[in-house]
């Protein structure tokens, strides 16, 4: 493994260089092979799983790498918190991927920090479980998502409602700076660690806009913010598409890498309803479903206000360049849902004659199904096999009444063949997404025996999301009581 470690050797009010906590009897219980590969360990490091579990649980450091917890800031639940940092996370460092890229290798549960606050600093079995899988669901689901290489067992308990077996998650990202980084050093009034962190991050993640020389500093941080702009509308489309809850879009768990972190209280959403919300802590729903776009954007005017003194040294100009660009959010975002929407309809765009009943053809649907209680995924996948199968066609006319022959009427005027809408739909609506109800019972399999009889079968599923595996429809049902009584947690 070849650490670069570019993050460590900025200058130290970035990061508190620290080593993880030791811990008693490391155990690797689950390993990604593929993301090894991807991230070019070589066969000698990955061949003997007892030193990879010293390594991914803390006990022996990897050579050349150099843990950090790196400080940010952080709105959580809309007010400001001016110092959170990694408080149970270490990052071991940088290596070069396949594809030439650089990821972040960073533990978590590996122990307390400077950032712990009142924290232990670790983590149970559960919530590193969970991330494993959602995180891999996700990124096979097509959504940009940080990844995990390993969860290691520690041997140690920890301390929630219950005692509760510990666990260290290993987790891959493009990079770990978050809108609370940025949110960090505005707030000290630090300007130079602003100025070198949002160089830093456009050199790590718009090298396009670093290399343009035309570009003064203003210029190049209205297009850096533009880009983290797109990059969320992107990401949370994608959510909206398959289903996914973040729960915690705290603006600490908002990378500007543009990828999904932190899968502490996420859930997936069963019956569509655009209120849905499963994490205990969000009473009021400020994380629903239906408000992440909202969310999104308001995370984003909390980046730019980070910036703005990068922008103009006169606060209303700055604000002047800045706002349009957070309004335009908007607009992108209702755009790409749309086309989104339409593409899960079997159309590869938006209607070219775009009469009334054309563009609210997604809408009414979703309203028809949150009026009729519908799953969103099952929907979808229903919707897409009525194209070849009558009888299926047949039931959901039935069910869904006039909506269903508008639909049909709309891709044949559209000129859209079954066959085209069909191969469409297959690659945009999932067969399987990680229901809660399985996901829940392989953590308590995990929590009471360290271990699960059907894990590999679930990762295999969910590694082919848009694919039908003989073991798919094992995980395909829904839950008993759609999902009503769920309540999801922080993974503190
Ligand atoms: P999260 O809600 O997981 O995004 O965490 C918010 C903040 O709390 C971050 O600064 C975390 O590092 C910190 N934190 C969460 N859990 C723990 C823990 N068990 N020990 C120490 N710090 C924690
Ligand atoms: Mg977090």
């Amino acid at each position: 493994m070849k650490f670069s470690n570019s993050y460590s050797q900025l200058d130290n009010v970035f990061y508190q260089r620290t080593s993880p906590a030791q811990v008693s009897r490391p155990q690797l219980l689950l390993w990604n092979q593929e993301l090894a590969d991807q991230l070019l360990l070589t066969e000698d490091f990955c061949r003997d799983k007892a030193l990879l579990a010293q390594y991914f649980s803390g006990n022996r450091i990897p050579d050349g790498a150099d843990p950090i917890a790196q400080a940010y800031a952080g709105h959580q639940f809309g007010s400001f918190n001016p110092q959170l940092g990694d408080g149970r996370a270490h990052l071991l460092g940088e290596v070069l991927g396949d594809n030439g890229l650089r990821y972040d290798i960073q533990l978590k549960g590996s122990g307390q920090t400077r950032f712990s606050r009142q924290g232990d600093g670790k983590c149970a079995i559960g919530p590193a479980v969970r991330e494993y899988i959602m995180s891999e669901a996700m990124h096979a689901l097509g959504v940009p998502s940080s990844r995990c290489l390993a969860v290691t067992a520690t041997g140690d308990l920890v301390f929630r409602e219950t005692a509760k077996p510990g666990a260290v998650v290993t987790r891959v990202a493009a990079s770990h700076i978050r809108v609370g980084t940025f949110e960090y050093f505005a707030a000290r009034g630090d300007l130079d660690s602003l100025e070198t962190l949002t160089g830093f991050a456009i050199n790590r993640h718009f090298p396009e806009i670093a290399l343009n020389p035309d570009l003064d500093l203003s210029q190049r941080v209205l297009q850096f913010l533009n880009a983290v702009i797109d990059k969320q509308i992107t990401l949370i489309v994608n959510w909206l598409r398959v289903g996914f809850i973040h729960g915690v879009m705290n603006t600490d768990n908002t990378a500007i890498s543009g990828e999904t972190i932190d899968f502490g209280p996420c859930a997936m959403m069963g019956i569509y309803h655009p209120g849905t919300v499963f994490s205990s802590i969000d009473t009021r729903g400020r994380y629903a479903f239906g408000n992440q776009a909202a969310i999104g954007q308001w995370n984003m005017a909390r980046l730019a206000e980070a910036l703005l003194p990068l922008i103009d040294e006169v606060p209303e100009k700055a604000v002047a360049l800045a706002e349009p660009l957070i309004r335009q959010f908007g607009q992108d975002f209702e755009l790409a849902h749309k086309l989104m929407l339409a593409n899960k309809l079997g159309m590869p765009s938006l209607p070219a004659s775009g009469s009334k009943s054309e563009n609210s053809l997604g809408n009414d649907l979703l309203a028809q199904m949150q009026d009729q209680e519908l799953d969103y995924t099952q929907t979808f996948t229903r919707l897409t096999l009525s194209l070849e199968n009558p009888e299926q066609a047949e039931k959901l006319s039935h069910e869904l009444g006039p909506w269903y022959g508008t639909w049909r009427a709309l891709l044949a005027d559209e000129n859209i063949t079954d066959d085209a809408a069909k191969s469409l739909m297959a690659q945009t609506n999932p067969q399987v997404i990680p229901r809660n109800h399985h996901v829940e019972a392989i953590l308590a399999e995990y929590e009471q025996n360290g271990d699960s009889g059907e894990i590999e079968d679930f990762l295999t599923v969910l590694r082919t999301p848009y694919n039908l595996l003989p073991q798919t429809p094992k995980f395909q049902d829904l839950p008993a009581d759609g999902d009503r009584h769920y309540r999801t947690f922080c993974g503190t």
